[in-house]
């Protein structure tokens, strides 16, 4: 049996640093959706990523200082400690709340990658997807993914709310066109960080001096 509660959207990411294109991904889904919460789960160590993250103490007050609900920090991962997997991360959120519509929040360059993801195959069996497109990206479901994804594709927003997982949906929202990279890059080059992250989070950058190495 599924909940009557609203869906809970679970997002996350290395948030290094958090940016408006996470902020207005996240909004849109509460919007367009009616999500009650969106948790933003940073990762406790990477799988893909060579580069070492910021320290976890700077990503966590960034996320804090621009997070208001219906946004909530969740320190899942962390607190699992390891290299962090998305699908590990879903069955502990199943297990707190086993009836609950639980949307899993991608970017679409995420979900293109899907294939790179530990169980991925497992992810609907758990939880929904939902997949926002960056600006001119192309939404839909690559080749690739075809077979695994393409009988779960539904464009009803209410199977998000009568389903607790298994739906798979792409979200129709103007996004922000900004990466962490494009944000770390451009502080290397000393260009302006309007426009691109929340006024708290270029605050904090500039005090403690972040990725200027
Ligand atoms: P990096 O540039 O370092 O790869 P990122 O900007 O992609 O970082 P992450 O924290 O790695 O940020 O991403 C977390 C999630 O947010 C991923 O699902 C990613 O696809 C999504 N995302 C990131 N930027 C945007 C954006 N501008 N619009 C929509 N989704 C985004």
């Amino acid at each position: 049996m599924t909940s009557s509660l609203k869906p809970i959207g679970l997002f996350g990411g290395s948030f290094d640093p958090v940016h408006l294109g996470h902020i207005n991904l996240a909004e849109s889904a509460v919007d367009l959706i009616g999500l009650e919460q969106v948790r933003f789960i940073p990762l406790n160590a990477p799988v893909h990523r060579e580069a070492s993250l910021t320290r976890l103490e700077d990503r966590l007050k960034m996320l804090h200082s621009v997070l208001r609900p219906p946004f909530f920090l969740d320190e899942t991962e962390i607190n699992r400690g390891g290299v962090s997997y998305t699908v590990d991360t879903l069955r502990s959120f199943r297990d707190e709340y086993p009836t609950r519509s639980l949307c899993l929040l991608l970017g679409k360059d995420s979900f293109d990658r899907l294939d790179s993801w530990r169980s991925y195959d497992e992810l609907l069996s758990i939880a929904n997807i939902v997949v926002a497109g960056r600006s001119n990206s192309y939404n839909g479901i690559p080749a690739h993914l075809k077979s695994t994804f393409e009988s779960a594709l539904s464009e009803s927003v209410a199977s998000l709310h009568s389903k607790k997982c298994g739906v798979l949906y792409f979200l129709e929202a103007p996004l922000t066109d900004v990466s962490s990279s494009e944000i770390r890059c451009n502080i290397l080059k000393g260009e302006s960080l309007i426009g691109l992250v929340p006024d708290e989070v270029a605050f904090f950058i500039e005090q403690n001096k972040l990725y200027r190495t």
